[in-house]
């Protein structure tokens, strides 16, 4: 089992092609353990969730990406991000049993939207992604053939405790040779979840591609966080305005929202609201686990 949640780099120097191997174990349990998910929900945040680190190391990207599919189900919501930090974090929501594929049968008529803040003054790229092919790694890799020319595969990879992928791309502006590429989308494709949760990088790499002259870049940690505030559950409520806030505030006594990536509670009570609305902030509670 790998010790540390973590992304490797990789170039087959002779063939034109870059990779990605993402291991995550802590952070996939943390996400798992927020919400008691049934298999087929469990596989596609799983996969979902590997899916960001892998292509977030190969876009320009300073701030935040976010990968999210809605639906009419299954699969009703999913929203994963990844930060330039190497935090993560996901959800999901689900209306009915979710079969484990195609794609098709779990989000139902998705868009699948990719948002990706590139770190100058606010700066957002958005694209769309059709929620076509098998799983999600086909429908993405389709979709960064599309957008970015390049020739892309990626394998995706889950259980209830383990979550790891492997990413294959052509360089860009030196194609791979159409031998080169299929041999070794091949010979990824041969590797097996509990080889890849089990075998460090570095192994895997030597194992795969023995033939090739290749580089494996230093590791990058990866983790779990959520990056929710009180302030920012602040901000929520004065996006709903003061006189929604009032009326929940004389029904409910407060307003209580709960982080649904992380759990978090937050309770505002009506002096709360009032300072929220006077200048923004609600001083005096605290965040509640
Ligand atoms: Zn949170």
């Amino acid at each position: 089992m790998q010790a540390k949640d973590s992304r490797y780099r990789f170039l087959l120097e002779n063939s034109n092609i870059r990779g990605v191997v993402v291991y995550l174990n802590e952070t996939w349990r943390e996400v798992l353990g927020r919400a008691d998910y049934p298999a087929g929900v469990r596989d596609i945040l799983g996969h979902a969730m590997v899916a960001m680190p892998l292509l977030a190391s190969t876009v320009k990207f300073g701030g935040r990406m976010t990968l999210q599919a809605k639906g009419s189900g299954p699969v009703t919501l999913l929203v994963v991000q990844a930060t330039a930090e190497g935090t993560q974090r996901g959800m999901a929501h689900w209306s009915a049993d979710t079969p484990l594929a195609p794609l098709a049968c779990v989000l139902g008529d998705a868009t699948l939207s990719i948002q990706i803040e590139t770190g100058k003054r606010g700066e957002i790229y958005q694209g769309v992604v059709n929620a076509h092919g098998e799983q999600l790694q086909d429908a993405l890799a389709h979709y960064f053939e599309n957008s970015e020319q390049l020739q892309t595969r990626l394998w995706l990879m889950c259980d209830d405790q383990q979550a790891a992928g492997i990413l294959l791309q052509a360089l860009p502006d030196a194609d791979p040779n159409s031998d080169d590429w299929d041999r070794a989308v091949h010979l990824v494709d041969t590797v097996a979840a509990a080889e890849l949760f089990e075998t460090p990088a570095e192994t895997l790499l030597r194992r795969l591609f023995h033939e090739d002259q290749t580089r494996l870049f230093d590791a990058e940690a990866l983790r779990f966080e959520c990056g929710c505030s009180r302030e920012r559950t602040a901000a929520l409520i004065q996006g709903l305005g003061r006189a929604e806030a009032d009326s929940i505030l004389v029904e409910q006594g407060s307003i209580e929202i709960t982080c649904e990536f992380c759990n978090s509670r937050n309770v505002f009570d009506g002096v709360d609201v009032e300072a929220i609305f006077r200048d923004g902030s609600a001083p005096g509670s605290q965040m509640l686990h």
